[in-house]
């Protein structure tokens, strides 16, 4: 993987950015498909089997809070525009507040609310100590320069300077952010305290404090569990077929991972397009072309295609890991992979869920498939408050064994209590969240 961000790799070559397929058209009229409205359907179904106290579900399934800034940014030509910010803390229940923070055009507050929530469930799958949060701003990093990106960043940073902290709530990369975003966050936070403050945000530049293996940690994990998943289906992966959508941090680590393991890639796209090699695409030399190149499209020895065919290809592994809403009640029907492994958050509409199982096939679910992150976030976290950092070996064994461990809870929840793994994610984390809140109680 290369050492730049994915920001930092494309921005010399401003295009368009496309948004995500956030709206659904029934009988000639578009409805937009609520990513909050989808996380609380998945939440009231898992909920419904648990059958615990009403009023305690309540509690847990709404964002803590919710807020909202403008921020006045100087641009390169010195005039002044106006971008608007989130932060949304869905839960400090079992822990600091803990999520991403994404620079994209189509951010709006539905769509970090229900990220914000996801990493509440999430954390509580694999077992660390945080609640959820997530943060964006509406903006297109690819169309900023490095210096008007760094003033955005600083400026959302003072302007909710009150709500971050190593304790409080912590941020880390997601579409659109990387490495220099943070470190340009850490710097912001500790010039208010007049000291370094690492522990702030993770996901920061080694040198600063960051942990190694954070980079591939999201992609490791989604290795992790598909290779899990694979046992489970009996299905061999030194000879099984796959495709990704998205070739960003997550896509592309996922892809170089599970290719190390004899995976072949036949379809990878991108914001820009869609490549097929029937041979399998070569992903160590896709890295390299799109380290140079910026984008996938024009691989030597690959044949462009349709992105939808990358959803809709007849692989055994298929890997959306770009945004929200890809597959959906309109185009479930057609997917005819086996497995889905949700390297993305909420790529998968609870409507389309209920065709895929049908279709008997199997989804990893976000909670479970992309915690790896959020679970190296931890180490790096840990890493901080104890002043002493961990081996590379050291940050995958312990990643490692928390995906296997996770990924078994809730493999056995969904078979004891004959529900999708998603839905026994949820039940797993839901149980657990809420087992906290009966030893603490309701303070009112
Ligand atoms: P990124 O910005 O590094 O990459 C996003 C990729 O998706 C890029 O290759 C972009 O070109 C592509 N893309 C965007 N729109 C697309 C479209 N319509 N069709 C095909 N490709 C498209 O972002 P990332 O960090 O890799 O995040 C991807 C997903 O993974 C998001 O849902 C994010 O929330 C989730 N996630 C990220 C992390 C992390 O540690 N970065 C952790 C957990 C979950």
């Amino acid at each position: 993987m290369p050492k730049k961000t994915i920001a930092d790799q494309k921005r010399k070559t401003p295009r368009k950015q496309k948004h995500s397929k956030s709206v659904v058209s029934r009988k000639n009229t578009t409805i937009p498909i609520s990513v909050f409205d989808n996380v609380l359907k998945q939440f009231g179904e898992a909920a419904r089997k648990l059958k615990l106290d009403p009023s305690m579900l309540e509690f847990v399934k709404m964002p803590r809070r919710s807020t909202i800034v403008n921020l006045p940014v100087q641009m390169d030509d010195g005039t002044f525009k106006m971008f608007t910010g989130y932060r949304v803390q869905h839960s400090i229940i079992r822990g600091p507040s803990k999520g991403g923070i994404r620079y994209h055009p189509g951010v709006t507050l539905d769509e970090v609310q229900a990220l914000a929530s996801w990493m509440t469930w999430k954390s509580a799958v694999v077992n660390i100590p945080f609640g959820g949060a997530k943060g964006g701003i509406v903006c297109d990093p690819y169309r900023l320069s490095k210096g008007e990106l760094e003033r955005l960043t600083r400026r959302y940073v003072a302007d909710m300077i009150d709500i971050f902290g190593p304790d409080d709530d912590i941020p880390a990369p997601d579409v659109g952010t990387g490495p220099n975003v943070m470190a340009w966050f850490m710097d912001t936070y500790s010039m208010k305290e007049n000291r370094s403050i690492p522990g702030v945000v993770t996901g920061k530049p080694i040198i600063l404090g960051g942990s190694l293996g954070r980079s591939e940690a999201t992609g490791r994990g989604v290795m992790l569990t598909t290779r899990e998943a694979c046992k489970y289906l009996k299905l061999d992966l030194s000879s099984a077929t796959a495709s990704v959508q998205g070739f960003g941090n997550v896509g592309s680590i996922s892809a170089k991972l599970l290719h190390e393991l004899g995976v072949k890639f036949l379809y990878v796209s991108d914001v820009n397009g869609a490549i097929y090699n029937p041979r399998g695409i070569d992903i160590p030399k896709l890295l390299k072309h799109v380290e140079k190149q910026k984008t996938i499209v024009g691989f030597p020895g690959s044949k462009k295609v349709d992105p939808e065919d990358v959803l809709h290809a007849r692989v055994d592994i298929l890997i959306p890991a770009a945004l929200e809403n890809q597959i959906t009640a309109d185009n479930a029907a057609r997917v005819r992979c086996k497995l889905i492994a949700e390297g993305a958050n909420g790529p998968v509409t609870p409507e389309a869920d209920k065709i895929l199982e049908k279709n008997k096939i199997l989804v990893v679910p976000d909670i479970l498939c992309n915690a790896g992150g959020v679970t190296v976030s931890y180490f790096e976290w840990v890493q901080n408050r104890i002043g002493y950092f961990w081996t590379e070996e050291e940050v995958n064994r312990r990643l490692e064994e928390k995906m296997v461990a996770a990924f078994k809870d809730v493999l056995d929840m969904s078979l004891n209590n004959k529900v999708s793994l998603r839905i026994g994610a949820f039940m797993l984390a839901i149980a657990r969240v809420v087992d906290v809140v009966q030893l603490r109680g309701i303070y009112s």
